[in-house]
């Protein structure tokens, strides 16, 4: 068995954990899974092992999707999927789709709504049910251009959750909208007041 060692990420670790603000159990369960779906028991296995290592234990099976849990720890598992996975930034956006598609909550709570200009423009409230930090807004919808401008504001995590809030965003506006793409145009980690997010469909 190999074995890693993670303690340079201590400290990393440390700060991302110690960021207030909590989030649903059943986003980072839809992560988790979404790690098992891509890379099989083993990568779960890994990564269930750092996060012990790392004295922030944390295991799929055991995940409750309506407790709160530190919305750093989302951040975290990223990083050592880049760390341990070799997860590039395409694998991260893309881990973070899947997970979208397989979480449970996010199914039950997009059928809710009727369409998808709603859903872009209800992103506040959802956002709000999943996380305590943060405050995501629709800044402008251009139904007759077709793109949409999202803002993130007062979230700072690490650079990774950028790729992986955009995975999972893309994946929440597929469940009602077929062609939509999203891009990051503006970051908080390089200078920029907030994270902005640039939706666009045909
Ligand atoms: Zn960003």
């Amino acid at each position: 068995m190999i074995m890693f060692d993670i303690s340079y990420l201590q400290e990393e670790a440390d700060r991302l954990m110690k960021i207030p603000g909590v989030q649903k159990g059943a986003v980072l369960k839809s992560h988790l899974a979404a790690i098992k779906e891509r890379g099989g028991t083993e990568s779960l296995a890994k990564i269930e092992k750092a996060l012990s290592d790392l004295g922030y234990p944390l295991k799929l099976q055991e995940i409750k999707s309506m407790r709160e849990y530190p919305e750093g720890q989302t951040a975290l598992v990223s990083l050592l999927c880049q760390k341990l996975l070799g997860y590039t930034d395409e694998d991260i956006f893309n881990q973070a789709f899947a997970a979208s598609k397989l979480s449970f909550f996010g199914q039950l709570v997009m059928r809710t709504f009727l369409s998808f200009e709603q859903v872009i423009k209800n992103v506040s409230r959802y956002w709000r049910k999943h996380v305590s930090v943060g405050e995501l807004e629709c800044y402008e919808f251009n139904k007759k251009e077709k793109f949409a401008i999202l803002r993130l504001k007062k979230y700072v995590f690490h650079p990774v959750v950028c790729l992986s809030l955009a995975g999972y965003f893309l994946g929440m506006f597929r469940y009602v909208q077929p062609n939509v793409k999203i891009k990051e145009t503006r970051c908080a980690h390089k200078g920029a007041p907030f994270h902005e997010f640039k939706v666009t469909w045909q």
